[in-house]
């Protein structure tokens, strides 16, 4: 994810902290320091340290019951409004994704408990009662916090874990993209209380409810691209007709062979092997940095995944988005058969869909 720096790795998954969280923790020392003074502050910025701690522990309880099924998790984002797991391939198993999801709530109330046990085997006479995250101890702020979190998150607003859950449980009984549009309409409903209750009691909301209904709108959408594109054959979507370019040549014979062609973004080719990828915008970028005469060669981006022919649309994709790229080789036997692009596999989704009417 962009705008986020690495804070190291947990279970083999890389956990990154996105920028606009220090700015979270700033917000929070300046606000209470200000007011109750520079103690009050560390002590509020300690606290959301921990806070987040359990969300990342949160994050964890979905990521290592996804990995029990053997699924890669690209990484942990902790951004302010919470944690994101990056999981690939996420299974369309009703079952397996309600595990998943409901896990991570788990972990908060699992805390709770031991939070609220240690909390009384330490002072009996301490109070839970009150739902506070400045009640003065450490402990009964850490348990609100934890079942707040777990709470919130089981509130069936897709795609938040609740929406999740609720839309395996549909997906039990119906089509996958049917449960996935019945729980995106419930989520933007959600989306839609959140922020106007939001714009009268806590902006904090406001925020959560645009992420949720972006969220759901977004992932409606890559629902019904990836199902379609399930059912599609990379080997008949392959272009095999396709201009490609040396990683000798300079920029400038790449801006004339795209004048003569619709293709966007070209395979950089070396004694008939693919050796990188040339996209559009690399291209228009080069040119903006007038670097007409730079060799092919040093602009191409050199990571890429190799697509084989026998693969379903879905996987090239998915493929092809983590590594973020537009265009792809195909091959077999490590023969070069064709190239792929992600406008190829999304103009497919869009014709299965039209057909599908
Ligand atoms: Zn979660």
């Amino acid at each position: 994810m962009r705008w986020s720096f690495p804070v190291g790795k947990v279970f083999g998954i890389p956990i990154r902290v996105h920028y606009t969280f220090l700015l979270l923790l700033a917000f929070i020392w300046y606000a209470e320091s200000s007011i109750y003074g520079p103690q009050t502050g560390l002590n509020s910025v300690i606290l959301w340290l921990l806070i987040f701690l359990c969300v990342l522990l949160h994050e964890l309880g979905h990521s290592r019951v996804a990995q029990s099924y053997g699924l890669n998790i690209v990484s942990i984002v902790l951004l302010p409004i919470g944690g994101v797991s990056q999981i690939t391939d996420i299974p369309k198993d009703p079952i397996k994704e309600v595990n998943i999801t409901i896990a991570g709530p788990i972990v908060n109330f699992v805390i709770a408990g031991l939070l609220f046990a240690v909390g009384k085997l330490l002072d009996p006479s301490l109070a839970f009662s009150q739902i506070s995250l400045q009640s003065g101890n450490i402990l009964v702020d850490l348990f609100w916090a934890n079942v707040m979190l777990g709470v919130f998150n089981i509130i069936p607003a897709y795609p938040m874990d609740g929406g999740r859950i609720l839309r395996g449980i549909l997906a039990m009984k119906r089509d996958y993209v049917e449960a996935t549009r019945l729980a995106a309409d419930v989520g933007k409903l959600f989306a839609i209380g959140f922020i106007v209750f939001g714009l009268f009691y806590n902006w904090w909301l406001i925020l959560i409810g645009i992420f949720v209904f972006s969220g759901a709108t977004s992932e409606m959408a890559t629902t019904v691209i990836t199902t379609s594109l399930e059912k599609l054959i990379v080997s008949d979507l392959m272009v095999t007709d396709f201009k490609t370019i040396s990683p000798e040549e300079p920029m400038t014979a790449v801006v004339e062979k795209s004048l003569h062609t619709f293709q966007h973004d070209f395979p950089v080719v070396s004694d008939g092997k693919f050796v990188g990828v040339l996209t559009r915008s690399a291209v228009i970028e080069s040119l903006h940095n007038r670097l007409h005469e730079t060799k092919v060669g040093e602009i191409a981006k050199t990571s890429f995944p190799t697509i084989s022919p026998d693969e379903t649309a879905a996987e090239a994709l998915t493929a092809m988005r983590t590594a973020h790229v537009t265009v792809a080789p195909v091959e077999k036997d490590g023969k070069l058969l064709g190239i792929i692009t992600t406008e190829k596999l999304l103009e497919a989704s869009d014709v299965f869909n039209e057909k599908g009417k």
